[in-house]
């Protein structure tokens, strides 16, 4: 899985991370309902058309796409509970449970009536809640959930505590976007353990819920930086985006949205006009080292994702990040980051650089810089006016670095598993940290 790498500074903070009340910026804009329609939702109607007599003169919305409740707007529950015949306010309190109580079961909503939850389960209607498989808890305060889906995929998502330099503290959720990643960028454990599928939409969203349930407190922040890769899964992407911005109510300008460049997404991400964050991973500072790193640049040559990220920041107005995780020998070089200033220079303002010291994965040979040459690096991008920062990683404890939890579960997420006949990981002594700030990561 891809690690996440996070600039803070390490403290024990578990818990104290702010109300929502303090961050959130979001507004509540009317949705427009989608227009796809399913069977599923056709039975739920049809189901519904014995006591559905207050309804009849509206007219009906295309129903949504499948027959979970989580990722739905306030408007589409609305229209939902007309659907059944209720009055529209019983979809606002459809709403309140799902996103406010954070109820997991429809038997569970007891301020709605009886009859309707009955109708509701009986129309195959779920929350769409699934259930924490694992979870291990690092030193520095992190967590990682293993979730396992409705298929019995196994997914995992970080929450990270963090206090950031003006002492303010917030929780990030790292989500997955995908179970596993098809993309095989040589340095990552995600990509060797292979594809299974992309997640939807409520299967990003209910991450979110997880890690605040587990920290009992609010999500600040939503990086896109777990399993997979965002931009091909990108209409299931914004549609957590939205819910989790609009529903759960976490302001877009705390979300990121993370790519190693899929020809023509970017754009199409510009097109949303989000107040997100796009971080670029990058890697190295030309197409020929960067086809090395990442195989599939070769279908996107380093010209034309430096123009689409040009792009991102005149239609957005958001900077864009971009990623380098530093391996040794490799692209750590000085002169690599002098070429790396120059690329940026070319492409104009509106950058920053993180930079990612490697985490080392099994299964190759890549390894991590010595401080001294992360710091010459970080310097020479300094001294030619680039914005960089070193990402101090965060995470968890060497025995279960990114990727390798899940793995340890499910070996190839391509075959559907018997999660019964698999038994958890023995408890173990965390190892300790290889260096001060230790490769972690989600
Ligand atoms: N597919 C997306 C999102 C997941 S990766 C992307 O590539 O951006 C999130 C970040 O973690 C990326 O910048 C990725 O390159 C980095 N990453 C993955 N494995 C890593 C490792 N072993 N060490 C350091 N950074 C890693």
């Amino acid at each position: 899985m891809a690690l996440l790498h996070f600039m803070c500074s390490v403290t024990p903070l578990a818990r104290a991370v702010r109300s929502r009340s303090v961050i959130v910026s979001s507004s509540r804009t009317a949705v427009t309902l989608s227009s796809s329609s399913t069977t599923a939702t056709a039975t739920a109607t049809t189901t519904a058309t014995a006591t559905a007599t207050t309804a009849t003169t509206k007219t009906k919305a295309s129903p949504p796409d499948s027959t979970v409740l989580l990722g739905m707007s306030e408007e589409q529950l609305q229209q939902l509970a007309i659907d059944f015949g209720q009055q529209s306010y019983r979809g606002k309190q459809l709403h309140h449970l799902l996103y406010k109580r954070r109820v997991k079961e429809i038997h569970e909503f007891s301020q709605v009536p009886l009859a309707f939850r009955t109708e509701l389960q009986e129309a195959g209607w779920v929350v769409g809640r699934s259930s924490v498989h694992s979870s291990v808890v690092a030193a520095d305060g992190t967590i990682k959930l293993l979730i396992k889906l409705e298929d019995n995929r196994l997914v995992e998502t970080v929450g990270i505590p963090v206090t950031d330099d003006k002492g303010s503290v917030r929780l990030t959720a790292c989500v997955s976007s995908q179970v596993g990643c098809p993309l095989r960028c040589s340095f990552c454990a995600t990509g060797k353990g292979g594809f299974s599928r992309n997640l939807k939409g409520h299967e990003i969203v209910e991450q979110v819920l997880a890690i605040e349930e587990v920290f009992n407190n609010r999500v600040t922040n939503v990086v896109f930086m777990g399993m997979g890769e965002p931009m091909l899964n990108l209409k299931e992407v914004l549609a957590a985006h939205r819910c989790l911005n609009k529903d759960v109510q976490i302001g877009q300008r705390m979300m990121t949205i993370s790519t190693v460049g899929v020809p023509n997404t970017i754009k199409k991400l510009a097109s949303h006009k989000l107040q997100s964050t796009l971080a670029l991973s990058l890697h190295a500072p030309n197409q020929k080292l960067r086809e090395k790193i990442v195989p599939s640049a070769k279908a996107y040559p380093l010209e034309a994702i430096m123009k689409d990220c040009r792009d991102y920041f005149h239609e957005t107005s958001r900077r864009v990040s971009f990623e380098y995780t530093l391996l040794a020998g490799v692209n750590d070089d000085v002169e690599h980051a002098k070429e790396l200033a120059e690329l940026l220079h070319q492409w104009g303002p509106g950058y920053h650089v993180n930079l990612i010291p490697f985490n080392p994965i099994e299964g190759t040979e890549y390894k991590r810089p010595y401080r001294k040459a992360i710091n010459m690096f970080q310097s020479m991008l300094e001294s030619r006016k680039i914005t960089v920062s070193v990402r101090q990683t965060r995470g968890l404890d060497a025995s279960a670095a990114c990727g390798q939890l899940r793995n340890e579960f499910q070996k190839s997420p391509l075959v559907t598993p018997t999660i019964d006949d698999v038994q958890p990981e023995p408890e173990s002594e965390p190892e300790p940290e290889p260096e001060k700030e230790a490769a972690v990561a989600c």
